[in-house]
């Protein structure tokens, strides 16, 4: 039965709602988790593992993201299942002059960050990822990026947070939150009402319907990303792998039509490779498309030709919590008291959730966070 009362109530089971209420848990707070459907079905559920560091902008994205990843190497310890985090690094290949050009100024802002990443050439590239086509240019390489299964990481926050005292409901739906001239008063769920002070909305590519029962406008949009999945191999790479030119999609100025699709290769524990992925506004279409399908496995070709011959068995599509300016939303909101926004990862919510989920605790907790996230604040677009 859904409790009458609760410190927090967290909107949303992915991984960023699961890791906050993780981080909420242990800070002892009582908290609870509403989650419409199951645990990681959603985006957090269809999507790849990749910890990647080196596609964070230099800046405050990166920033977080380096406090993530060091923040794994504990949780690894904390939960009670292997989440099959592999620290083995990650690879950006280069294909053409224009995209050595522009990563030369990426890697050089990174480094002065602080992330340990370097301009392979052709042959050391090759060396390192003996499947690469000589073809390629070179690549970067930083041996901070890992690899983890998503949704093991995602049933990890949520099992965790439930061991720590916090209540999780799945199945049960936000309809409406109720507010009264003080701020947030309750939300109302189709299995009842809580009453609440204080609600986090993270519910990813539904947050602007969360956002809507408060009346807030809030600019995330879905973005669809179309991956295959390989017959399981022997050990194929050594690391994780994308293009260079995915930098370029990803916070590109032309989100709708980009002039090539960004790809890239990570391999399971249990030998399948999972290939990905697309980048369209396609609203909430879920499909799987010939054109996507064809697009990346023609360009992972053109730089891994080994993967010539291998069966794909399955695809899948997820959609990235998707923002313009390529930094998710959170904070807390000035115009309605209590009500705190942690969504719009786009396509870092893997690797961002323990920082996310330890900085919303800290808000709470606190009322104040280190860093701050200023930059990160809804009021940055017109609400
Ligand atoms: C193809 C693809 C590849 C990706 N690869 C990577 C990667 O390699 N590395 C990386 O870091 N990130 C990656 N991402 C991004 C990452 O998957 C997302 O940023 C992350 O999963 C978002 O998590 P979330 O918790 O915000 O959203 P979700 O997982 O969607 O969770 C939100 C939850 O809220 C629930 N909800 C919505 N409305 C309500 C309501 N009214 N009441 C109750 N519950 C509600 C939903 O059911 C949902 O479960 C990828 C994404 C895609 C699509």
């Amino acid at each position: 039965m859904l409790p009458k009362t609760a410190e927090v109530v967290v909107i949303g089971g992915g991984l960023i709602g699961s890791s906050i209420a993780y981080h909420l848990a242990e800070k002892n707070a009582d908290v609870v988790l509403i989650e419409k459907k199951g645990v990681a079905s959603n985006t957090s559920g269809a999507c790849d593992g990749m910890v990647f560091l080196q596609t964070k902008k230099p800046g405050i994205h990166l920033t977080l993201a380096l406090e993530s990843a060091k923040m794994f190497r504990d949780l690894i310890n904390v939960f009670g299942i292997d989440i099959e985090y592999r620290n083995n690094g990650g690879m950006m290949v280069i294909e053409s002059e224009e995209d050595l050009e522009a990563i030369k100024d990426f890697v050089q802002k990174q480094q002065k960050l602080g992330l340990d990443v370097c301009i392979l050439d052709k042959g050391e590239a090759i060396k390192k990822e003996p499947a690469l086509s000589d073809t390629i240019l070179g690549a970067t390489f930083s041996p901070i990026d890992a690899q983890v299964h998503p949704i093991f990481l995602n049933h990890a926050f949520i099992d965790s947070a439930r061991t720590l005292g916090a209540k999780v409901f799945t199945h049960t739906e936000v309809t409406g939150i109720k507010l009264a001239s003080s701020g947030v008063e309750s939300i109302v769920t189709d299995r009842g009402e809580i009453k609440t002070t204080t609600v986090i909305n993270a519910a990813g590519i539904y947050a602007p319907e969360i956002g809507k029962m408060v009346g807030l406008d809030i600019p995330i949009k879905p973005r669809r990303g179309q991956v295959l999945i390989t017959e399981e191999v022997p050990k194929l790479f050594n690391s994780i792998i994308i293009s260079a030119n995915t930098i370029a999609v990803k916070y590109g100025s032309n989100p709708q039509k980009p002039t090539r699709g960004g790809v890239g290769v990570e391999q399971t524990e249990s030998g399948n490779i999972l290939i990905g992925a697309t980048r369209e506004l396609v609203g909430f279409n879920k499909e799987t498309t010939y054109e996507g399908m064809n697009e990346i496995a023609s360009h992972i070709l053109e730089f891994i030709p080994k993967l010539r011959g291998i069966n794909v068995i399955r695809t899948f599509a997820g959609l990235r919590p998707y923002i313009p300016d390529g930094l998710p939303i959170l904070g807390k909101v000035d115009r309605v008291k209590g009500f705190v926004m942690a969504a719009g990862h786009e396509g870092d919510g893997v690797s961002l959730s323990p920082i996310t989920g330890a900085l919303i605790a800290e808000l709470i907790e606190k009322d104040k966070t280190n860093p701050p996230l200023d930059e990160f604040r809804l009021e940055r677009f017109p609400i």
